[in-house]
């Protein structure tokens, strides 16, 4: 009756949570839950229009008008971005571009240079 994760170590399905542990009580193996979790997300990828991944530091350039929140101007189809940051989130590119300052992108609407 758990959805516990069997334990690595000894593969008992008798795991426990205690205090963002869990705990075998077959072997007294204690790993972490949230470490669990982060190296899932670790695997994550994150891939521009045409599917290339893309990777910290990349050069990519916008392939469609963007227009930004606030009257913020419209980034220009073609425009390139240099020294990208991939985050997590909505938009998750982090990015400088130049006239516009620190701002959001999304994969989906760039392409790697
Ligand atoms: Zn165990």
């Amino acid at each position: 009756m758990s959805t516990l994760p069997a334990c690595p170590q000894c593969q008992s399905e008798f795991t426990y949570e205690d205090g963002g542990l869990y705990i075998c009580p077959e072997c007294a193996h204690e790993w972490s839950a949230q470490a669990a979790e982060t190296a899932e997300e670790t695997t994550k990828v994150w891939r521009d229009a045409a599917g290339n991944i893309l990777q910290d530091g990349d050069t990519v350039t916008v392939i469609k008008d963007l227009k930004l929140k606030g009257g913020g101007g419209v980034v220009k189809i073609g425009t390139k971005v240099k020294n990208i940051r991939l985050v997590d989130g909505d938009h998750d590119i982090d990015c400088k571009i130049d006239g516009f300052g620190q701002m959001g992108l999304k994969t989906e609407f760039v392409k790697k240079v």
